[in-house]
Parts: structure tokens; sequence; C-alpha cells
């Protein structure tokens, strides 16, 4: 058996090292190591063995994932994809870079301007702009602002709220739980399933800290219902807070009914919060919008608020986010507007492959959604490669028989080191009808061929 100490020196194993630290390579020599003990390797191919189990970067418990769920925002898979003018931007604001600097004269800069710039210039509605880390964050703090206790608002004040507006976002994650817990007071209005001017009229008073509308975005209420639009609330007089969840910036044909940042600041709104990652297709952030005159006084307060410095976004975040307001379409969008023909066009191509190679695939028509938080109930037609059932479970964890994690260092099957350039995706499909299908709506074309290559490294 070759010696830790020895393998460790080898020039391959040298170089995984500076790349990737000592600790993860050393464990998977050790991993090896075990298995010319347990006779499963042969010694001389114990290199090898160790450089195939490495993990593409030191981050490895992440792997990437080929969305064929069909769900274009999937929140097990980190929402929105970045585009690459997003991943492009990380990689500079990833060094040191002048996220605070202006370089022009060597003073302080306004941490983020870029950013804000951009999504200034994306709602020309808005009178003021500002950014923390989600969507949630941001109504931390216009909450804790505007209704919170404390010495510069006085004792808790109300948020009125309708009841069918008491959205569960996900994880266990409650709107009205996020905002009692920043110590404003619920004054909740209406029934369910209907709620009238009438009702938030009746419920204002002294106590009132704002109004606030949230779109219910993950669920739809039929049948006998009612709200009250964005226009009648912002006559009623205290602050109109709009969480629209998706990050709409301008009206999306494609979705009408989803509420975006623009018309709803157009319609009276004294501020607007929305997410970054769902379609807007950026990083995870949360944008306050406000409306010129009154908006963009919150905003500013918002701003110079203590807790702001508490959900202040990264170097990271805001590159992405410049990148993505003002670089080309994100792979959400392209994913929303993709031509349904195209796809099947794409859906039967795959097939026909897979079905030389002697699969069992067909291309079949499907559904897919936006999910993550927008546009519930909206099926955007779509094509998919239907497989056997028992492919699900092989292509989310291709080469290594579903034990991604374990230590004793075997390969990943990727057969390249580890790494991901080339290597197999994980792909995640759904089930549906006793089949797995792979839907390519939320996949680009580039992405055929490693969806490909994933099905036939696990079809052997
Ligand atoms: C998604 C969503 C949120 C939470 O936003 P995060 O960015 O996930 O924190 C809040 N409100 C609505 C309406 C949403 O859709």
């Amino acid at each position: 058996m070759p010696r830790t100490d020895a393998l460790l020196a080898e020039p391959a194993l040298l170089e995984a090292q500076a790349r990737l630290g000592r600790a993860l390579v050393k464990r998977a020599v050790l991993g090896a190591q075990a298995r010319v003990r347990a006779g499963e390797l042969a010694p001389d191919l114990v290199v090898d063995a160790a450089l195939a189990s490495l993990p593409a970067t030191a981050a490895g418990s992440l792997h990437p994932v080929l969305n064929a769920t069909g769900v274009l925002l999937h929140t097990n898979l980190g929402r929105a994809p970045l585009s690459a003018a997003a991943l492009a931007a990380l990689e500079v604001a990833a060094g040191s870079c002048d996220v605070e600097l202006d370089l022009a004269t060597g003073a302080r800069g306004r941490r983020g301007r870029g950013a804000l710039d951009a999504l200034a210039a994306a709602v020309p509605a808005a009178g003021g702009v500002h950014v923390v880390n989600n969507g949630a964050a941001a109504l931390a703090l216009v909450a804790t602002a505007l209704a919170g206790p404390g010495s510069a608002t006085g004792p808790a004040r109300e948020i009125v709220i309708a009841r069918g507006e008491l959205v569960e976002i996900g994880d266990g994650f409650r709107i009205p739980e996020l905002l009692a817990a920043t110590g404003a007071r619920l004054r909740e209005v209406g029934a369910t399933n209907r709620v009238h001017l009438r009702d938030y009229a009746a419920a204002i008073g002294p106590d009132t800290g704002f109004l606030l509308k949230v779109h219910p975005s993950n669920f739809q209420i039929t049948g006998f219902t009612s709200s009250v639009s964005v226009a009648e609330l912002a006559n009623l007089g205290p602050p109109l807070v709009v969480d629209i969840g998706s990050g709409l910036l301008a009206p999306e044909p494609l979705l009408p009914d989803e509420p975006d940042a623009a018309t709803v600041l157009a319609q009276g709104a004294t501020l607007v919060t929305a997410s970054g990652d769902k379609l807007l297709g950026g990083p995870q952030a949360g944008m306050l919008l406000g409306s010129p005159g009154a908006g963009a006084q919150l905003v500013e307060r918002l701003r110079r608020h203590p807790l702001a410095r508490a959900l202040r976004v990264d170097k990271l975040t805001l590159a992405a986010l410049e990148a993505t307001l003002a670089g080309p379409p994100p792979p959400v969008s392209r994913a929303l507007h993709a031509d349904p023909a195209e796809l099947r066009r794409r859906a039967e191509a795959l097939a026909a492959r897979l079905r030389a190679d002697g699969l069992d695939a067909q291309a079949v028509a499907s559904l897919a959604t936006v999910g993550g938080g927008g546009a519930p109930g909206v099926q955007l037609p779509s094509a998919a490669v239907a497989l056997p059932e028992r492919y699900a479970t092989a292509l989310r964890q291709p080469g290594d028989g579903g034990n991604r994690d374990r230590d004793d260092g075997r390969g990943d099957g990727n057969g390249n080191g580890g790494r991901d350039d080339g290597g197999v995706p994980a792909v995640l499909g759904r089930l549906e009808a006793g089949r797995c299908l792979l839907d390519l709506r939320a996949l680009p074309a580039e992405a055929d061929e490693r969806l490909y290559a994933a099905v036939r490294a696990v079809s052997g």
C-alpha cells in the first residue's frame, strides 16, 4: 500500500491540493487506500481513484443540477440560475473592487451605486430604490421602521393587511409571523376569500403604521372572492406598501395576473418590495422601490435605519444584480419566452438519439410552471423526453449509486478528476403517470448535449 504522505506528494495530487486544499485531497486519498485494503482497487490505481473522487470545487457539497422539472424557479435548486453576464460580474466583484469607492476622487463612494442606478433605470416610475438581502428582509425593514416599537416611531403601530393575504412563503415561514417578529401589530381585515375597501377604511386610525398588500404568489383563491385594488388602497391615506413577490419590474404579457413594480407604483403604492431571484432572474436580493416624493423619502429613511446594516447585501449580490438588470435577458426570461414548437423539436431530437442508442425514450407534450412564488396556476406549454420511471433516481445521482456524500473516496463518476467541466451533472426530472419526464422548458438549448450525456451515463 503506498503511504499517504507519498501519495499526497504525487504531482497530480499536489496540484489538486493547490486547488482544493490539503484536507479534501487527503480525505480522497484515505478513501482510495481503504478501497485498496478492501480488495476493491488495485494499488497502482490509488492515485487515479483519489483524483476521480475529488469534488469539483472546495464547496464539494454543491453539485450542478440540470433542472428538467419544468418548474422555472425551483426553490430547492436555488431559484433563478444566473446569466453568463452575472457570472462574469461575480468574477470581477470576487476580488477587491470599487464597491464603495469613487476611483475618480479616491473618496468613499455610495455602496452598490451601479446596482441601484440599474434598478432605478429599469423602473423610471420609482423615485428611490434600495436593495437588501431578500424579499423577507425588505418586509422586515419596512415593518420595523414604520410599525415596530422604537424610539423613532414610539410604541408599536399597526400593519393593516387582508386575511386572504397572510401568506406562508415556504419552509414553514409565514409573512404574518415575520411581521409580528419585528414587534409591529397586525390588524387583519376582511375574510379569507373577500375583503372590501370599507374593511380597510374601518381599520385605519391613529395607530396605523401602514397598509400592506401582499401578492398571493404561491396559491390561488377562486370562486366567491374579492380584493381591493392598489389604486383604491392608495387613496385611503396611510403609506401603502405592496409586496409583489416575484420581482417583475414591468408588465409581462405572458403573465397578465402577475403584478409588476412599475404598474403598482403608477397605481399609487408608496413602496414596492420584491425578490431578486424570482422572475427577475437575478441573485437572492430584496428590492425596495419608492414612489417619487413620499416613497423616495421612505426609501431614504429605510436606507439609514440601523437595521439596514444588518440586512445589507454583499458585493457579489450587487454585481450579479447590476449585470442582471443591465445585461441580456437572464435564463429565467429566456425559459419563460421559449417557443413551444422549438421545445418540441429539441425533445424529438433528444428522444430520437436516445432511441437510436436502444433506450426507451419518447418526446411528449408537457406543462411547465413558473414555481418559486410566481404566477400560481399558470401553465406553460412545454415538451419533455419521457423515460422509464427508474431513471429519475439514477439521473439525480449519476455514477455513485446514490452516495454522493459518503467519505470512502469513491468517485462521483465524472472520470475526470471530479471537475464539472464536461463531467456528468445531476438531473432533476419530474415523475408523471409512471414515467420520468425531462422537461426542457427550464433548460437552455445549450444544455441538451449535457442532458443527453447524463441520460447515457446512467443507462448502462
Ligand atoms: C417569495 C416571496 C416573499 C419572500 O421573498 P424572499 O426573497 O424569498 O425572502 C415574500 N412575499 C412574497 C409575496 C413572495 O412571493
